[in-house]
């Protein structure tokens, strides 16, 4: 898990033969068969292509597109797009990288991969909508998930909070029911991948 979290893109060494775009180590083969559903290609840009037969093994199990899951160091955990959520708010104290998955289509993650955690505090969460990471500080996950969890509780579509565009008839049940702040404080997060993020994970 650590090891990834150098990036280092290939160059052929005349000793050492090609490095691994992936993990560095100077093994690597070039035109590596992928099964015809790899949807990777666009991920995996031509002088990056050079993997180790190891990191050849992690890029080409679809599994890492269909599902979500959580690397920790040494073990990966396939889990509902949920847990992969909530792991956000209690991850672990080494090295950490979550992968959170909407339609299983897309290998974003490939992207993202090299944005391994090593902090509770500030951190980088793959989603599979976005081609990079998405950073949070901690503090801003926890602000924004108790307005996600509010509105939610007020029954307020996710369509409207991701965009921030209220409906006149959300605005009057704010003002009925005292939650005006709430709608203003989902305008300034709408928009950001952050908060999409948390909207997609708040039940
Ligand atoms: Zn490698």
């Amino acid at each position: 898990m650590t090891y990834l979290a150098a990036k280092n893109i290939a160059k052929p060494n005349k000793k050492r033969g090609y490095k691994c775009c992936w993990c560095g180590i100077y093994d690597a083969e070039y035109d590596l068969p992928f099964s015809d559903n790899f949807v990777g290609y666009p991920y995996l840009k031509e002088e990056r292509k050079g993997l180790c037969k190891y990191c050849y093994a992690f890029v080409s199990e679809q599994k890492f597109r269909k599902r979500s899951w959580i690397a920790t160091e040494g073990k990966v955990d396939f889990v509902k797009q949920k847990e992969a959520y909530s792991y956000l708010f209690n991850p672990d104290d080494n090295a950490w990288f979550v992968h959170i998955t909407s339609s299983g289509q897309k290998q974003s993650w490939l992207n993202a991969i090299h944005s391994v955690n090593f902090s509770k505090q500030r951190f980088a969460v793959s989603f599979e909508k976005y081609d990079s990471p998405i950073f949070f500080t901690r503090s801003h996950l926890l602000a924004m998930s108790e307005v996600a969890k509010k509105l939610r509780e007020q029954k307020i579509t996710k369509t409207e909070m991701k965009c921030g565009e209220f409906k006149p008839k959300t605005y009057e049940k704010a003002i009925d029911g005292d939650f005006e702040n709430l709608l203003s404080e989902a305008k300034e997060y709408a928009c950001t991948p952050q908060w999409e993020v948390v909207v997609y994970g708040t039940e």
